[in-house]
């Protein structure tokens, strides 16, 4: 069977333990290839790696990384079609969505942060002629890079472009779920001639690989994405060396539709919201908030376009939904289907699994799901699903949507539909969260800040925000 290897300084390398995990097709539920179980060894033979590599790397010209990020870039442009079907296979998403949104998206990541570390500029202050003040970037060191498993190459990438961009070498901890395309990359970095160990890439569990990056103390600072549990255990983690720490964690987002939304753009706008890429992204609104005055119409005509989503093989171009990414997560969505029904919550359409062939009725497939009539306070509404199921809530005022849009410990995103952009500003002014979008969803702009408040995270990523993160800042003070 396929073994999914290591990389490490610029090689193939099985894991020291020999061992593997199974690593699963959700489309049939069967083991389709094994993925490298790696250990704490290797994983200090790739930070060894990476560290070996850094004085050299941050030392390169500037237009010589940069040449290196453009290369990469186009090799993934090269090789999309291959990404865009290994990651559909790997994760359930369709690969239609995989070639339109990830691939083009992981390839963007390396030209944009070329362009923004060719770009960047220092400040500098003049004090009366007599002194001058100005800065100077560097980089740290080995950067530890975990991703999750929903948007596997499009967020690992995220992370390696600006890291390298400011010279620091890295180490990547993908998901063990999806392992496939980060798998892949080694090749596209060998044929891009990047120096070995510069990126390195380290498959396996979080709790043995992960773990050992995290805490490591030859790794300086860690981008990690993922899940708000997982997020906490790193901070703990990474406290006693003091490391720069960036965490994207979960959400439980609110969709706020107001009474003049025009529901001919707002419809598929929140089947978007609610359902892409199996409604596993961690932007997707969960919690449906509309204004009294449109509740009837919004449910009729919402749930008749959800009826119309065409849920199967994810290889059909004509598929909006594949199955989830992973047997354990099926159950773990479904379980929450349940929770829904002991709350005295009314199913309006799905629950269930669709009608399928033989070949894929062991995959992890489920309808896309609405729920009404649960309580606000229900724990559903402060749970994140990170599925296909969205809960659909009345409201009369305004200050309601938003106190109840609050009604979580998370903080990462909104969107707002409506004709009235006043009422839509004053809105988003009160919600805790990183981001709100009006009248659209998931349009997201590279330069921009990105991050979530309170339990959804740590930090900004994004243009500017990502240079700072990658590296250190330093003022220096000449008399003159
Ligand atoms: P997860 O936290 O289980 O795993 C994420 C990564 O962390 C994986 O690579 C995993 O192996 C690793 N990991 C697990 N334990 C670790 C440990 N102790 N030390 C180091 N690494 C460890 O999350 P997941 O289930 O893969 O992803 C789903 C979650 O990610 C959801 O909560 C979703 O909202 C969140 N997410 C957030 C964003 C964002 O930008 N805010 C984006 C995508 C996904």
């Amino acid at each position: 069977m396929e073994k999914l290897l290591n990389f490490i300084n610029g090689e193939y390398a099985e894991p020291s333990s020999g061992q593997f995990l199974d690593n699963y097709n959700p489309s049939t539920g069967e083991v389709d290839s094994l993925v490298a179980d790696s250990n704490e060894m290797d994983m200090i033979l790739a930070i060894q790696a990476a560290n070996k590599a850094f004085d050299r790397w941050k030392k390169r010209p500037l237009k010589e990384r940069v040449d290196y990020l453009f290369k990469i870039s186009e090799l993934i442009e090269k090789n999309a079609d291959a990404l865009a079907e290994a990651e559909s296979r790997d994760q359930g998403k369709p690969v239609s969505l995989a070639k339109k949104v990830d691939i083009p998206r992981a390839a963007l990541n390396f030209r944009f942060f070329a362009g923004e570390i060719l770009h960047h500029k220092e400040v500098s202050t003049d004090v009366d002629g007599k002194l001058l003040n100005y800065t100077l970037r560097q980089p740290l060191g080995v950067a530890g890079l975990i991703s999750p498993w929903n948007l596997p190459l499009y967020l690992l990438t995220w992370k390696i472009a600006p890291a390298l961009a400011c010279g620091n070498t890295a180490v990547c901890k993908p998901s063990e779920f999806t392992s496939r395309t980060a798998s892949m990359l080694g090749e596209i970095f060998n044929e891009a001639g990047l120096p070995p160990g510069v990126c390195n890439i380290v498959l396996g569990r979080g709790e043995t690989a992960g773990q050992t990056l995290v805490s490591h103390p030859g790794v300086p600072l860690i981008s990690f994405t993922g899940g708000t549990a997982t997020g906490e255990k790193i901070l703990k983690s990474t406290a006693a060396h003091f490391k720069k720490v960036s965490l994207e964690l979960g959400g439980k987002n609110a969709t706020i539709i107001l009474k003049d939304a025009d529901l001919k753009k707002t419809i598929p706008g929140v089947i978007n919201a609610s359902f892409l890429n199996q409604g596993e992204v961690c932007l997707c609104g969960e919690k449906i908030l509309v204004q009294e005055e449109l509740y009837d119409e919004f449910v009729e005509k919402f749930v008749e376009a959800t009826k119309a989503i065409k849920v199967g093989d994810p290889k059909d171009i004509k598929t909006f939904m594949g199955p989830l990414v992973s047997k354990q997560h099926y159950d773990k969505v479904t379980g929450m289907i349940e929770m829904a029904k002991n709350d005295q919550g009314k199913i309006l359409v799905g629950g269930d699994r669709p009608d399928l062939p033989d070949d894929l009725k062991k995959g992890y497939f489920l309808n896309p799901t609405v729920i009404t009539d649960i309580s606000n306070c229900s724990e559903l509404h402060q749970t994140e699903v990170f599925g296909p199921v969205v809960t659909i809530q009345p409201f009369k005022y305004s200050a309601d949507a938003a106190k109840w849009a609050n009604n979580s410990e998370y903080g990462l995103s909104a969107s707002i539909w409506t004709e009235s952009l006043t009422k839509a500003h004053k809105l988003a002014q009160s919600l805790d969260v990183g981001t709100v979008w009006i009248n659209t969803w998931l349009n997201r702009d590279l330069r921009v800040p990105f991050g979530g408040f309170k339990h959804s995270g740590q930090g900004r990523e994004g243009g500017e925000h990502s240079i700072d993160f990658f590296t250190e800042q330093k003022t220096v003070s000449l008399q003159l």
